[in-house]
């Protein structure tokens, strides 16, 4: 298949291995708060690249971590007066159910930060006696000008970085820092915070390294795709490839940097930050999950789209249009034949994931199939190849009485 790369910014051929597993790795959430669309909508496009390569034989092992060891989660667990493994357990507890509701398969791995910490240790210890970090008060910083690609992913000047990475909770005026864009791979903490044992002292790991120890943890120092939002372009995956690559000794750390486009909500990006918050846990209330599967769908997969209740309503259509067709009864008269339609469809997914495409297909199908049945056509095969396809889609398909 043709796969988008963030890194090289253009389409590269994936050929499916025939003799190894597949790995992917999409960064997790961060549990403080409730599952949103835009985080639905990112982890149901690699929900869907996972059943497409799965549907064509591939042995996929699918990483993604729990980031429950970020400054978000103690704050919010301080503001409420709660410790913050039992808000960290609550919340990903509504995640996993969020993710059931949207038939959001689960991942083969799905480590938590806060029990990996001595998977991160030896990456931070061989960072520094790479030249790559350096030591200052119990805390240790990864020296950006030690690696001269920092940053590539996201095509900006030093100064357009910074400002990026300002905005996403770097702080350049940490006066132990070499470099305002240095970035933390282990902290000293604040009064209160959890801390677990390193060499420097007592502190915790930077979120960076998390990523960086999980995925190579549990799927080798080389992955065929790494993915998330695209907000995690930079700072998050650009410091996860300066810091992973030079421990392993292998570029690139990922083969393929897959990400989405954020969603909006009147015009603004969705975000816990600014309260515009639409929750998996209402919209599946109003909505069936099939028809949210299929609107989050139906927009190319990186770019960035306004969610719109009238467009899951139209959404609701297509589903029980394809549930219909899924039913009807055929007859005896010539069988249907979908092969064509079957091969567009697939080929649609093959080309960057086209997933809007992959749908009209599907939606078309359907047609064919309702159309066939009052002439009496045939429509078992037909039947099957729409189900075997609307499943390897992720839509939950009642049997056909055919
Ligand atoms: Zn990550």
């Amino acid at each position: 298949m043709l796969l988008y790369d963030s890194l090289t910014a253009r389409q590269k051929p994936f050929t499916l291995p025939s003799d190894r597993p597949i790995s992917l790795y999409v960064c997790g959430i961060t549990p403080y708060d409730t599952t949103h669309i835009g985080h639905a909508r990112t982890y149901l496009v690699f929900d869907v690249l996972t059943r497409y390569l799965r549907w064509q034989g591939a042995e996929v092992r699918y990483c993604q971590n729990v980031t429950d060891v970020d400054d978000p989660l103690f704050e919010r667990a301080n503001r409420d007066g709660i410790p913050w493994q039992d808000l960290a357990q609550r919340e990903v507890d509504r995640f996993l159910a969020d993710c059931t509701a949207l038939n959001i398969a689960p991942p083969t791995y799905f480590p938590k930060s806060s029990t990996e910490i001595e998977t991160m240790l030896p990456l931070v210890g061989k960072l520094l006696a790479l030249g790559h970090a350096y030591e200052r008060e119990g805390n240790v910083y990864f020296a950006v000008q030690s690696y001269p690609s920092f940053g590539a992913m996201a095509r900006q000047d030093y100064a357009g970085l910074l400002a990026t990475a300002n905005q996403r909770g770097n702080d350049p005026s940490d006066p132990l820092k070499r470099d305002p864009l240095d970035f933390v791979l282990w902290q000293t903490c604040k009064h209160g915070e959890p801390t677990w044992e390193s060499p420097w002292g007592l502190g915790r790991p930077g979120w960076h390294i998390e990523c960086s120890a999980m995925a190579t943890r549990y799927l080798g120092p080389q992955l065929d795709f790494h993915g998330g939002g695209s907000d995690l372009i930079f700072p998050h995956h650009a410091c996860e490839i300066a810091q992973t690559e030079p421990v392993t000794g292998l570029q690139p750390f990922a083969q393929f940097w897959v990400h989405t486009g954020m969603v909006y909500l009147d015009g603004e990006k969705m975000s816990k930050s600014l309260g515009n918050l639409v929750f998996v846990r209402e919209a599946v209330k109003e909505h069936t999950s099939n028809a949210l599967r299929w609107y989050l769908l139906s927009f190319p997969y990186r770019e960035a789209f306004s969610y719109e209740r009238k467009g899951v309503r139209e959404a609701e259509l297509k589903v029980a249009q394809l549930t219909e067709a899924l039913q009807v009864k055929g007859g005896s008269a010539t069988p249907l034949d979908l092969s064509r339609a079957r091969e567009a469809l697939t080929t649609a997914l093959a080309t960057d994931l086209k997933t809007p495409l992959a749908l009209e297909v599907l939606a078309e199908m359907a047609q064919r199939i309702l159309s066939a049945a009052s002439e009496g056509a045939n429509l078992q095969a037909a039947q099957a190849t729409l189900a075997d396809l609307a499943t390897m889609l992720g839509f939950q398909c009642s049997p056909s009485t055919t």
